[in-house]
């Protein structure tokens, strides 16, 4: 499904009305448009439909569940009904007085991004889309850490959210059983000291029947353990958890993540293949067994040529024998 057409013209005002009132009239919509809802699943008979066990985004459930800490931090809470990415749109609030202290949410991205230009799958009320703005007064050097940071501090939020076996994948995916339950897209909104950042977070709740056929790895879902999830109550606790994490690698750096990184990571010890698209020659693989991170977040692999280590950005991580899609 194009999603990127999907927030274009009539189908905004469905979903405008499905956020409201759970329902909405599909009187004139067009076979790509109706194909769109379908593959969304809300298209229920001659209307389209929001399923009772879907909790609606509220800004004042969210306000709510926010600590203290969280609530001085918070300069913004956007809840949209539907958006391209929501990366996108708070990159876009860097002129109007910069993007920390904001958070923009969405009940569905139609253009939702991953790493490396990858699309990001978030079906309507079926995936928590979150992009919070954060400025980190660190040397541009470390902040490559902040990807690894910040997985932590999302799979601390859905520990304490109720979740087991939730783990790490080198450099930001976020695993449950194994399967990527969770995506993290860090963009630069401003390189200069205090540097500031849009971090995005996608986490499944109720889509996997949807997606699981168009991504090419193994989906997971939040609703796989825990009935009626709460999207606001999981979503302030990503604002608490992240607030918090990013709060402690300003002042401490990366060195008190280290250690509880590697403890989290899915690959500890295991023998893994990476694939280098950046290195020149595209399809570049280097297989190995994995070392842990080093203290600007890079990944060390021991392999046939020696210890290396390997920094994020382009690099993708598989176990060994899987290849990166
Ligand atoms: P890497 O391992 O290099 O991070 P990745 O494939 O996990 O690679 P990401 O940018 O983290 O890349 O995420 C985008 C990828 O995630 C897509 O290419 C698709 O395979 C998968 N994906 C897209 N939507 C979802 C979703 N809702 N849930 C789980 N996986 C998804």
């Amino acid at each position: 499904m194009d999603f990127e057409r999907a927030g274009a013209g009539a189908l905004a005002t469905v979903f405008e009305e499905l956020a409201s009132r759970r329902v909405a009239s599909i009187a004139g919509l067009d076979r790509t448009s109706l194909d769109q809802l379908q593959a969304l699943g809300v298209l229920v008979r001659d209307q389209a439909v929001l399923d009772e066990d879907v909790d609606l985004l509220s800004a004042t459930t969210i306000r709510e569940a926010l600590t203290p800490a969280s609530v001085d931090w918070l300069r913004e809470l956007a809840v949209h009904p539907h958006i391209g990415s929501t990366n996108t749109a708070l990159l876009g609030r860097l002129d109007t007085d910069g993007v920390a202290g904001r958070v923009v949410t969405a009940e569905v991205q139609t253009a939702g991004r991953g790493r490396r230009g990858r699309a990001w799958l978030s079906p309507f009320g079926r995936n928590l889309a979150v992009s919070i703005g954060v400025a980190i007064d660190r040397p541009s050097s470390e902040l490559g850490a902040l990807s690894l940071v910040v997985g932590l501090a999302v799979r601390d939020a859905l520990l304490e959210y109720g979740l087991k076996d939730i783990d790490l994948k080198w450099p930001n995916d976020v695993l449950m059983y194994g399967a990527k339950l969770a995506g993290i897209l860090i963009e630069l909104a401003q390189p200069n000291r205090p540097a500031e950042l849009v971090i995005g977070i996608g986490v499944n709740v109720g889509c996997r029947q949807a997606i699981a056929d168009r991504v090419g790895q193994a989906v997971a879902d939040v609703a796989e353990q825990v009935e009626h999830p709460s999207r606001n109550r999981l979503l302030a606790a990503l604002v608490n958890h992240v607030v918090a994490a990013c709060g402690r690698f300003a002042a401490e750096g990366f060195v008190p993540f280290r250690a509880p990184w590697d403890a989290a990571h899915h690959y500890h010890g295991r023998t893994v293949t990476l694939t280098l698209p950046g290195t020149g020659s595209p399809g570049d693989t280097v297989s190995g067994t994995v070392l842990g991170v080093a203290g600007n977040g890079a990944l060390r692999i021991a392999s046939a040529a020696g210890v290396r280590e390997y920094i994020a950005g382009e690099v993708s991580l598989r176990a060994a024998g899987e290849t990166a899609g």
